[in-house]
């Protein structure tokens, strides 16, 4: 059985320099992300609220949480409360949007977001459709943003073992992101792209992912 540094080293050893990895520690104990802190990862993904909010405070200062779950409105002020959140990565609504941003507004701080986009063919994923988020970009609705820097876009792939719908969904993904930039040529550092999980990070990345988010190929199977 290979333990959690075996595991990061042999995924590491993969990965093309300019994309980061997200080990994403959702129900899994505060030991083993210290097992892979010590192992060097310092980025981590976390899905629910109060599960971040409790591992925040017991876990060293310099790992940069990302929020990778879905996120209830009335839960932002906890989020952006429970401690430093280095980037939230599910975006899936406007109003979510503005509701974090009025938080951060308030609270004095950026909130640094990436825009979750639904391409996959499940409907129980969240996250805009792409004539949504064309149409918040083409119509300059982030221009109302005052707290939040938009960083990217995010998205997942069709749960399915027909890797050419993979390899499109993810294109999709991609695509969009260039497209918005046409758009909007004046957005600052709407850069990543995040894409990919345990099962399907490396076509992501031959599809233009920066930014994995893996999981169970780190820690193993989770418990729900
Ligand atoms: C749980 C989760 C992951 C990690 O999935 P694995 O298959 O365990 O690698 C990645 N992204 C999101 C949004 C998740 O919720």
């Amino acid at each position: 059985m290979s333990t959690i540094a075996d595991s990061l080293t042999a995924i590491r050893s993969t990965l093309p320099a300019e994309v980061e990895l997200v080990a994403v520690s959702k129900f899994h104990p505060a030991e083993a992300i210290e097992e892979a802190y010590s192992a060097g990862q310092r980025i981590f993904g976390e899905s629910r609220v109060q599960e971040l909010s409790k591992k925040i405070p017991v876990l060293p200062d310099d790992i940069r949480w990302h929020f990778i779950g879905h996120l209830q409105t009335n839960k932002v002020r906890q989020l952006l409360t429970a401690g430093p959140i280095a980037l939230i990565e599910s975006i899936d609504s406007e109003k979510l949007l503005d509701a974090i941003d009025k938080e951060a507004m308030r609270l004095g701080i950026t909130a640094r977001v990436l825009m979750q986009v639904h391409v996959a063919a499940e409907e129980t994923k969240f996250g805009f459709s792409p004539d949504e988020i064309i149409g918040y970009f083409s119509e300059r609705r982030f221009e109302n943003l005052r707290a939040t820097h938009l960083c990217g876009i995010m998205g997942m792939a069709t749960n399915t073992d027909d890797e050419a719908r993979i390899r499109t969904d993810f294109e999709t993904i991609a695509s969009l992101r260039l497209d918005i930039l046409d758009m909007a040529p004046d957005l600052r550092g709407f850069d990543i792209v995040s894409m990919g999980m345990s099962d399907d990070y490396h076509i992501a990345i031959e599809s233009g992912s920066n930014l994995i988010r893996i999981g169970t190929a780190i820690f193993g199977e989770r418990n729900y």
